[in-house]
């Protein structure tokens, strides 16, 4: 196990300015908290998160990141707390920690190849500092330096879990040393086979032209010395991983493979990287389409390198990669090296010309945006402190109980996140819990939410729901459920008017004759049918003629005209109403309103639904010769606490706090007052008109609050509103 003061010294030796003190006390504070654990090698925990802080100490990265790695365990593993880190090391670590205890929850999660992408983005989205992704990925990186003590089932997960994660998101950082290890103990525990013939063939092919390689090797050297270059030539040998996807990506075999062998030349300046490119086609026959300058258009994760290959010294084909050595570093640490080198004049140059070069269209511009940082910050800690990641801000990512990720736009709501599943759980939404917590489904979902939808099969979508559903697909399923429910209500409305009118002609309702009728009214299914006729866009008494009912239109019209006076009695022909919700067909007429135990009657809009009014509203008088549009209805049992409308006027004394009078009448005998309008009376009066439109349980309920009303001394006339 590395000691504490090795560790200090890897440090110091590349940041003289490093806070000791720091490392020392996170040193001993994880070493304690860790204690007696073990790993499943049997050697003691704490030697984990050091070693984690030596790969991050080979990055040079700054004394806090190096302090995050030592505790980054501390807080999931053992009884510390992120208050505590706070105290002992200050919000900038804590931090750091908590970023790294939320990514490591993340853990229990299924990961399905599919969910690959999404899982790298809630990474992204989740690790506000880009030091919480380098601890990570060093934590990964040793966890699979140490997998053989792994249980086999979890040794493969782990290694597909990096395989579809740690290492492409390594990659998109740059850190090309990381990946390739990542991906090299991967691939051997994931695809064994594969990797013993490919390795196998190597070394056979490297033993085979082993001179030949070192004659180019020298050769090159020679070549570039002359011309006054100084480089570094390295043979460099492909590794298995990377002939692998070669060979399942172009569909070739190992033998077809031409290029396995290639060489790293490494300058001082970019002025060499193009006069060595040029050395060596002069020496060589360049491979026509095999030539690539990443230098003048670097990657996205701004790899910058010139690539060719040549045909080298019996006729073997030879890849070749020129590079400066800032290039090199940047290449094989990423952002870790920018940090290093951001003063450095070629680094910025790069960076101006990554700036106006790269395409925008990418989902990892951020890499831009790091460089950006990189120009503003003025020592590499501060880059690496003030790099956060601005990516996904648009995103956030959320949980299904079981672990399935859904991805939605900024700003969504368990609806969205129900919709997002599947229609009919959309639908049938009636609650949800985030994090086992009950909420409200107006709530606004954050990364790594756990959301549960509650269901019930009752339930049709709100309308009202469209204006606080974020995605397209939820306001668009919203709207269709509510148009399905609207003529659902239509057509049980149609039903039960169509029913009334073969009752007055003593037939049963049947389905079967309707199907049967249905074509000749011009409707496709019986429900369409009854579905016009409650809009009153087809007239039951059509409906009773395609029946092959007789019917003596006179005597219709003469049925009809009394049947205002039925209204009141609950005969069993009358529609029960139970409230005229929002969405509803069925509302009240809004200038009288109506109570349960007073008689109404109504009139049916075509179109629109069906209008309530008490049997004394002068309003019906306009109705008197559109038999065909009135409707018997009789108040069905409301549901508990429910309120109906009723308008009522008074003259209101003009005196002090006698508005104040009625409204505390009203609020005393639980009276809700939903409108209320005054109006002086005209000329010199003492009187205003005071109309109230009041909430209240029924008929009795009302005549509490006129005769509570008319008790007081400021009010006189209180009576209800007839039209
Ligand atoms: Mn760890």
């Amino acid at each position: 196990m590395m000691r504490q003061y090795e560790l200090v010294e890897r440090v110091t030796r590349y940041d003289p300015d490093a806070d000791e003190d720091l490392l020392n006390r996170a040193y001993v504070y994880a070493m304690k908290a860790h204690g007696n654990q073990k790993r499943e090698s049997g050697e003691a925990y704490f030697n984990h998160p050091l070693e984690v802080a030596a790969i991050l100490a080979d990055m040079k990265l700054d004394d806090a990141t190096i302090a995050a790695a030592l505790l980054h365990d501390t807080v999931e593993d053992t009884g510390s707390t992120t208050q505590d880190i706070s105290e002992k090391f200050g919000p900038e670590i804590a931090a750091l920690v908590d970023g790294l205890t939320k990514i490591k929850q993340l853990d229990r999660v299924t990961r399905e190849a599919t969910q690959a992408e999404n899982l790298r983005k809630l990474l992204l989205a989740m690790s506000r500092d880009v030091r919480v992704l380098l601890v990570k990925l060093a934590d990964r990186l040793h966890n699979l330096r140490t997998l053989e003590w792994v249980k086999p089932e979890k040794r493969a997960r782990i290694a597909q879990e990096t395989m579809d994660i740690y290492a492409p998101l390594a990659g998109r950082m740059g850190m090309q040393l990381i990946r390739d290890e990542m991906e090299d103990i991967c691939f051997r525990i994931l695809n064994p086979d594969a990797n013993k013939i490919i390795t196998d063939r190597l070394s056979r092919l490297h033993q085979e032209s082993g001179n030949i390689l070192l004659e180019i090797e020298q050769e090159l050297r020679r070549t570039f010395e002359e011309k006054g270059i100084d480089a570094n030539v390295f043979g460099r040998e492909k590794r298995p991983y990377s002939i692998w996807r070669k060979m399942e990506r172009k569909h070739l075999s190992l033998d077809q493979l031409s290029d396995i062998f290639g060489f790293r030349v490494i300058v001082s300046t970019l002025d060499e990287c193009y006069r060595a490119m040029g050395l060596v086609h002069r020496r060589w026959r360049a491979v026509p389409g095999r030539f690539k300058d990443y230098i003048s258009t670097p990657k996205q994760n701004d790899y910058r390198s010139i690539h060719t290959t040549v045909v080298g010294p019996h006729h073997m084909r030879v890849e070749m990669q020129i590079r400066t050595k800032i290039m090199h570093e940047i290449a094989e640490r990423g952002v870790a090296a920018h940090a290093l080198y951001k003063d450095t004049a070629e680094v910025k140059q790069a960076d101006s010309g990554a700036r106006e070069g790269t395409a925008e269209s990418s989902a990892y511009r951020w890499l831009r945006h790091l460089m950006e940082v990189l120009q503003e910050g003025d020592s590499p800690k501060e880059f690496l402190e003030h790099t956060r990641l601005e990516l996904f801000h648009d995103q956030v990512f959320c949980f299904t109980p079981k672990g399935q990720l859904i991805a939605l736009p900024r700003g969504a709501t368990p609806i969205d996140f129900a919709y997002a599943l599947h229609t009919s759980i959309g639908d049938s939404c009636v609650g949800c819990r985030i994090n086992g917590r009950h909420a409200p489904l107006v709530t606004q979902l954050n990364n790594g939410d756990e959301v549960e939808i509650i269901r019930s099969d009752a339930q049709t979508p709100p309308p009202a729901w469209e204006a606080i559903a974020v995605t397209g697909k939820a306001k668009a399923a919203i709207r269709r459920a509510t148009r399905a429910a609207v003529r659902k209500q239509f057509a049980g409305l149609g039903k039960d008017i169509v029913s009334k009118l073969l009752e007055r002609h003593k037939v049963e309702f049947s389905d079967k004759a309707l199907a049967v009728a249905v074509p000749r009214l011009g409707h496709k299914n019986s429900d369409d049918a009854l579905a016009a006729v409650g809009r009153g866009e087809l007239s039951g008494v059509d409906v009773l003629k395609a029946l092959g009912i007789a019917v003596d239109e006179k005597d219709v019209r003469a049925a009809k005209r009394k049947a205002p006076l039925k209204a009141g009695k609950e005969g069993a022909s009358a529609i029960p109403v139970r409230g005229a919700a929002a969405g509803s067909v069925l509302r009240f007429h809004r200038q009288t309103g109506a109570v349960p135990g007073e008689r109404i009657v109504g009139i049916i809009t075509p179109n629109e639904g069906i209008t309530i009014f008490p049997i004394f509203a002068t309003a019906l008088e306009q109705f008197d010769n559109q038999p065909e549009r009135w409707v018997d209805l009789a108040w069905g049992t409301p549901e508990e606490g429910q309120r109906f409308p009723a308008r009522i006027t008074m003259e209101l004394i003009n005196e002090v706090g006698s508005l104040a009078q009625v409204t505390h009448v009203i609020g005393e005998l639980g009276g809700n007052i939903d409108e209320l309008t005054l109006q002086k009376r005209e000329g010199i009066s003492d009187f205003f008109d005071l109309t109230i439109l009041v909430e209240v349980f029924d008929n009795r309920h009302l005549n509490d609050i006129m005769n509570g009303l008319k008790g007081k001394s400021s009010v006189n006339k209180v009576r209800r509103v007839t039209g």
